[in-house]
């Protein structure tokens, strides 16, 4: 019974009516055709399996033009002062946000999240332009008073053309805690998606061209393997910042070893959340589900090692098996979509696989883990799995406890003391991220101090303040995004001797 005008309004809202027609490679401060492709892939809109559009697999020729473009942009760039860097970034901040809600339902169509989420990745990515933005102009050196005079300072220099390699859980923001930290440090980027994910990273690179960015500053080269592989090996790339998987971040570290280049990994995680007994269960509750269940679970992140103290452990099972059956899943584009689509069919088969297996190890399945199907016909071609908890019957020793699962998959396991559930936590080849729910201080500051984890979370949990560095220990990676030390990342240091005085020789 909706009146005709808001039904093709939901119609235009929702998932299946919408096509690129532009070319997605960027360069030079315009959609450019590949020159060489080495192939074409299809892009597929994950919540209905329709193909969106056809991109390529961009050949050494494009990524050739989008270094050497990236180079000159970049020599100009560095000349301006940070001040005036940081003015232009947080401009670009600004038109960001004017588009925040197109460039939303671009994520929506790329990555199958719903769009409340989607709209949070937009702001992540507006806080990191203003973030970097702000701070472009604090970026400096140090002095230092010698004997007799003389003096010494250090300089921050800019490295010269970052390449940035994005998994496709996260695009908009990706790109942009990339691009924002790497060109306030006066870099210049070349930006290569998820071939699964292209299209955000270009609407990023027209803002920042309306911003008034030097032509070249920030281009984009789409691709899979092939474009990156060539992007990372190549010679005029002076850095290589890259999120994704442990596999591909250790092929990347080794092509930058062969010619000794800068590299940031950003990589994946098998992360504990610990609940003790004395916290407060209904903040905990809501934690355990926020580390779980956002963007299909597809969050590096995401505590999905849930331990709980034996004494609640019924009471909050319970609650968390009533709250994840409760949760909407549906067209993404929909206000109240809680859960949307897996990013494609072969990475939702690996899902049930993780699942399926962890069922023959004689785990057992409090609830969800199903492939549904949605009603909505128009979503009959997604992948759609619904939320899953895994009981205390997995084990720590099981693929489920150990492999990243990387879908809707919480596991949660029973304790009974803080020196048994430390240990279990840390018993991982993985160390991003950690959680522990207490109202005891010093137990907090302990548990916290004992991770083995690039960041612990203290009564919460997968939020990140643009201030707060966030990064890997172990296996989750080397470096770290947001926060000043990210500058340490994105510049090299140059120290600066200074003699105020005649030079004496022994020769
Ligand atoms: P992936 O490793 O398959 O791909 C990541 C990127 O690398 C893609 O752009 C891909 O095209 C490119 N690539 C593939 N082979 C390459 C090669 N040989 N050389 C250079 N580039 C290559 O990862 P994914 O499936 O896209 O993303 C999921 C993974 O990312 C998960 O492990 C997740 O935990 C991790 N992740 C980590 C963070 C973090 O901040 N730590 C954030 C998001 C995702």
């Amino acid at each position: 019974n909706v009146a005709k005008p808001h039904r093709n309004l939901i119609r235009l809202l929702s998932s299946g009516n919408y096509e690129v027609t532009t070319p997605l490679n960027f360069i030079n401060g315009a959609r450019v055709d590949s020159i060489d492709p080495v192939e074409l892939i299809d892009v597929i809109e994950p919540a209905t399996g329709k193909v969106i559009c056809q991109m390529p697999e961009s050949g050494t020729s494009d990524v050739n033009e989008a270094i050497k473009s990236s180079r000159q942009a970049q020599v100009a760039w560095a000349d301006l002062s940070g001040f005036e860097r940081g003015k232009l970034l947080s401009k670009s901040a600004l038109l960001l946000k004017q588009k925040q809600e197109e460039i939303a339902r671009i994520e929506v169509y790329d990555t199958g999240k719903p769009i409340q989420e989607a709209r949070m990745d937009v702001q992540t990515a507006i806080d990191a332009l203003e973030y970097y933005g702000g701070i472009a102009s604090t970026i400096c050196g140090q002095h230092f008073n010698l004997s007799n005079g003389s003096f010494g300072y250090t300089r921050r220099e800019p490295l010269g053309v970052v390449a940035a390699i994005g998994a496709w859980n996260y695009p908009i923001q990706i790109a942009a805690w990339k691009a924002a930290p790497a060109l306030a440090g006066g870099n210049s980027v070349v930006c290569k998606p998820s071939q699964f994910t292209p299209l955000s990273a270009v609407s990023l690179a027209e803002v920042f061209t309306e911003a008034g960015f030097p032509l070249g500053l920030f281009n984009v080269v789409q691709g899979g393997a092939v474009t990156g592989n060539t992007l990372t090996g190549h010679k005029g790339v002076a850095k290589v910042t890259f999120t994704g998987s442990v596999e591909t971040g250790s092929k990347v570290m080794g092509s930058c070893a062969r010619d000794i280049r800068h590299v940031t990994l950003e990589l994946g995680g098998k992360s504990p959340l610990i609940l003790f007994n004395d916290c407060d269960i209904t903040n905990a509750i809501n934690g355990a589900l926020n580390a779980n269940f956002f963007s299909q679970g597809q969050v590096c992140s995401n505590g999905t090692r849930v331990f709980i103290h034996k004494d609640i452990y019924e009471e909050v099972v319970g609650n968390l098996v009533q709250r994840t059956q409760a949760i909407k899943h549906g067209d993404p584009h929909h206000e109240q979509t809680k859960m949307g689509a897996m990013i494609n069919p072969q990475h939702a088969d690996k899902v049930m696989g993780f699942i399926e297996r962890a069922r023959q190890e004689g785990a057992e399945i409090l609830c969800g883990g199903e492939l549904v199907k949605m009603e909505d016909p128009v979503l009959h071609g997604g992948s759609y799995i619904s939320p899953c908890i895994i009981s205390e019957y997995c084990f720590d020793e099981m693929e489920i406890s150990r492999e990243e699962t990387f879908g809707p998959v919480m596991n949660v396991y029973s304790f009974q003391s803080e020196e048994e559930v430390v240990r279990r936590a840390n018993h991982s080849k993985y160390g991003l991220a950690s959680g522990v729910f207490t109202n005891d201080l010093k137990r907090a500051h302990r548990v916290a101090a004992k991770m083995e984890a690039g960041s612990c979370y203290v009564n919460n949990y997968n939020i990140f303040p643009m201030e707060m560095p966030f990064g890997g220990f172990k296996q989750s990676g080397l470096g770290r995004e947001n926060g000043t030390v990210t500058m340490d990342y994105f510049t090299q240091l140059k120290t600066v001797y200074f003699e105020m005085n005649d030079v004496d020789s022994p020769f």
